[in-house]
């Protein structure tokens, strides 16, 4: 097991396949991309599995795999695959924009997928394509369908809400869940990157638009994810709605995630860039123990809190948000 040095349990890696992405959302991609690492900087799948190995030997159950659009990378079903066989790993999701999806879910359940995320935010098509920079919403939504109906991982729809673009859709977004069995989040954007450059919605406004719609929302204690979402039942929908409030309620203190970027740098905590490089020592042939014990070493420095909204001179973030996985 491993633990912190303030006492949080660490079990949960949040894997960057990739930095590429299909789409350009406006919050998270710059118009014409970011500086993509060259080839061989990417981790091989090989070596992805060889950390994640030696990770969940340190007590790490649960996967997420994230980008960037992991669904660009050829083999990520197969890598999916994988990594449920290794020892211990007891849960591997995706995170996904949802535009390949829709072929690759038979292979994907197959895999042992234990749950898919897809991210959305807007049912509008010209809005969907306006905020994406290039998105089509119809591959989307029928990846959303497919998947519900396949059922065989809970689906959930992340959405970031943002002032004057997207922020009148909250009931439009979480209605769908009056049909189909997804349990909608809703993400406040925090100020990452071009995130910075948008006005959020905070949860509690979120919640106040959905109740004037469906009416009062009830608390629901049941353990939907591993993550921060604190979950709501609303009259006539199938599942309950969840809020990430990371800005305006912040959850660090039950923090129990790390990070690995696609170019295998550690990462602590989504605000700073504390972390350690994992890839050179394992392509320079440290053993297993070696990178046990780098790896141990670096999560006793992960910070006791992000500091959105305050200023923060030292080790701040710098990186756009498909760098590090969402
Ligand atoms: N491409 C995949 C996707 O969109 O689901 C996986 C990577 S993406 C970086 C993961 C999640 O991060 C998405 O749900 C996206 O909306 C969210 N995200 C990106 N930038 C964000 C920001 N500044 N604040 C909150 N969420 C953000
Ligand atoms: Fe790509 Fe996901 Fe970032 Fe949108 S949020 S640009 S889909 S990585």
């Amino acid at each position: 097991m491993m633990i912190d040095g303030f006492g949080r349990t660490i079990d949960y890696l949040r894997l960057s396949i990739t930095d590429r992405c299909d789409l350009r959302c406006l919050y998270c991609m710059p118009e014409h991309g970011v500086e993509s690492f060259s080839h061989e900087k990417v981790m091989r799948f090989e070596e992805l599995l060889q950390l994640c190995r030696i990770m969940s030997g340190l007590g790490v159950k649960k996967f997420k795999v994230s980008g960037g659009e992991p669904l660009v990378r050829r083999g990520t079903p197969e890598f999916i695959a994988d990594l449920k066989q290794l020892p211990g790993v007891e849960q591997v999701t995706l995170t996904t924009n949802g535009q390949k999806l829709l072929p690759l879910l038979p292979q994907l359940e197959e895999a042992g997928l234990d749950g898919i995320n897809l991210s959305l935010d807007s049912l509008d098509p010209q809005r969907y394509r306006q905020m994406s920079r290039r998105g089509e919403l119809a591959p989307a939504l029928a990846a959303l369908e497919a998947a519900c109906e396949r059922d065989f991982c809970p689906v959930k729809l992340n959405t970031v809400l943002m002032d004057g673009l997207n922020g009148d859709e909250a009931p439009a977004l979480a209605g769908l869940a009056k049909r189909l069995p997804v349990y909608v989040r809703f993400i406040e954007l925090m100020p990452i990157g071009l995130g910075r450059e948008f006005q959020p919605v905070p949860g509690e406004e979120v919640c106040r638009r959905l109740e004037a719609v469906f009416g009062p929302a009830e608390p629901d204690s049941g353990h939907w994810g591993n993550g921060p979402a604190v979950y709501y039942r609303f009259p006539g929908l199938l599942r309950p709605v969840g809020f990430i409030d990371a800005v305006s309620h912040r959850f660090c203190s039950s923090c129990n995630r790390i990070r690995l970027t696609a170019e295998g740098c550690l990462k602590l905590c989504l605000q700073y860039d504390i972390g350690c490089d994992l890839l050179t020592p394992l392509r320079q042939g440290a053993s297993e123990e070696e990178i046990a014990q780098l790896i141990r070493d670096t999560v006793a420095m992960k910070p006791e809190r992000h500091c959105f909204g305050e200023e923060v001179a030292e080790h701040r973030e710098e990186h756009t948000m498909n760098a590090i996985g969402g």
